[in-house]
């Protein structure tokens, strides 16, 4: 096979049921760095979506007749085709979102061990057999793929949150009609340019651009659609699944978060402040496992916050084609909501060590930041953040802090730095929330399930158990048997 270049791997049509596709009306894509349009992609709607879905449904049967073997062997290919394109996709990923460009890679890395995860996966869908009173009488239970899937993915991490999504999928023996964030298109058509290169038969994974409300309404209201899994904003999973309430679908939802960290007394102080900055300020604090509130044992704060202050400022700002560590945010919108939360902190009483504004570089960029004397009281707390803000809360007493990191509707992610065994097992079992760091700031991994509680959402990605959100469980009673 021949290596696709970077040039050849940025699609600027959709894929439905194996062709590119285009549209009379477009939507630009721009590099968050430069303020440069960097291509334009179809402005699809409903009528394309469902010309999409119907690609998908009418590929369904023979993707679901395929061997295990035979999807494992398809989705191995694509992996290994990925992995041998890592350097163009990260640099496609870096001009469409920002990132450092050594993140771009990582994503990439980490995107597609999902994908080869799930190819072994797919051929350990095992079912049950069950013996009942009777003996003439026996249960076996089968999994079966739970059909079309609609993906629907942000832009934070736009090529790993749509391989975690398409590869579970796709070993399960479902199609998919993908929709990617429009700031990001271009990373979720490179993987399927490479899925079509690798083998998967059209109709098999279908992407399509354009107009969020009218797909995702589209994706929603089509009965040919068995599940919607999305990982993106809360309010937009609300409408999502209000929207697929009338057909009744399966529905994965990976929404938002708003991670506390916490330092207790007997922490290691260097190893929290390095899971901190991790935490915090990769892919400049937009991840929605980062740490938004931290919290620091009275006794350690001062040291602590010192500590931090003095990582932060080392922090190298720019474009993340350069050897950055901190990019632009997705827009000046982002950099809006991580300016209105300082001010509104400061307006409140804390003090901003390092940062707080508007970077030098241009709108789309943030400075790193860390405040002190930060309240409960203040939105830095309450709400997800999504930028480079590291507000530092006191607190004197474990339940106390457990408490206040329990208060909010968000529970994906939650940290804590101590060296005592009886506490770390406590408070890993008190915090609310689907995944704990205990004394590490990061936690993602393609074996372990990712997914939260409360508002932010339901269903599980990656792991063994990641492949049950695309089965059906179908049990057969076998009677007659004498
Ligand atoms: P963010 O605010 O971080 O951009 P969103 O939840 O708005 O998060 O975006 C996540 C994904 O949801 C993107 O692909 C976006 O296009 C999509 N989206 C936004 N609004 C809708 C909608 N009404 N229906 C379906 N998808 C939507």
């Amino acid at each position: 096979m021949t290596h696709l270049s970077r040039a050849q791997l940025q699609q600027d049509l959709c894929y439905i049921n194996g062709q590119w596709t285009g549209a009379e009306q477009t939507i630009p894509v721009h590099n968050p760095a430069t303020g440069e349009q960097i291509t334009s992609v179809p402005l699809l709607k409903e009528v394309e979506t469902r010309l999409a879905i119907e690609a998908a449904h009418a590929a369904g049967e023979a993707w679901a007749a395929t061997s295990p073997k035979q999807r494992a062997g398809l989705l191995r290919r694509w992996f290994d085709l990925i992995i041998e394109h890592t350097e163009e996709l990260a640099q496609l990923l870096t001009e469409e979102m920002g990132k450092p460009i050594a993140e771009a890679r990582s994503e990439i890395a980490y995107g597609a061990a999902y994908v080869e995860w799930f190819a072994e996966e797919a051929k350990r869908i095992n079912g049950d057999l069950i013996p009942d009173g009777q003996a003439s009488r026996i249960f076996t239970v089968v999994k079966q793929p739970v059909g079309v899937v609609a993906a629907i993915t942000p832009w934070n991490f736009p090529s790993a949150m749509l391989a975690r999504k398409l590869a579970p999928a796709l070993a399960a023996g479902c199609t998919v009609v993908a929709k990617p964030a429009e700031q990001t298109p271009l990373s979720a058509l490179a993987l399927a340019k490479l899925a079509e290169i690798a083998g998967l038969p059209a109709g098999v994974i279908n992407i399509v651009t354009g107009d969020p409300v009218a797909i995702g309404r589209e994706l929603c209201s089509n009965a040919l659609v068995r599940k919607i899994t999305f990982t993106g904003s809360t309010n937009v999973g609300k409408l999502l699944i209000r929207q697929s309430a009338d057909t009744v679908k399966r529905l994965s939802m990976e929404l938002g978060g708003n991670a506390p960290f916490i330092v207790f007394d007997d922490a290691d102080l260097e190893l929290a402040v390095t899971g901190a900055m991790n935490s915090k300020f990769r892919n400049a604090g937009q991840t929605c496992v980062c740490a938004n509130r931290l919290y620091v044992h009275a006794s350690v704060y001062n040291q602590f916050v010192e500590k931090l202050t003095d990582r932060v400022r080392k922090l190298r700002v720019g474009n993340g084609a350069e050897d950055v560590d901190i990019g632009p945010l997705i827009d000046s919108r982002a950099v809006a909501k991580a300016a209105s939360h300082v001010r509104d902190a400061v307006a409140k009483g804390a003090t901003v060590l390092v940062g707080g504004g508007v970077h030098s570089l241009g709108e789309n960029f943030f400075e790193p930041t860390v405040i002190r004397d930060v309240t409960a009281q203040m939105l830095v707390t309450q709400e997800e953040t999504f930028g480079p803000v590291a507000p530092v809360v006191r607190f004197e007493d474990e339940a106390d802090v457990i408490r206040q990191a329990n208060a909010t509707e968000f529970g994906l992610a939650g940290y804590f730095y101590s060296s005592n065994h009886a506490r770390a097992w406590r408070v890993a079992r008190a915090l609310e929330c689907g995944m704990v760091g205990i004394n590490t700031g990061l936690i993602s991994s393609e074996v372990m399930p990712f997914g939260g509680i409360k508002q932010s959402g339901f269903g599980r990605e990656g792991s063994h158990y990641g492949i049950d959100d695309y089965l059906i469980i179908k049990s057969l009673c076998h009677g007659d048997l004498n």
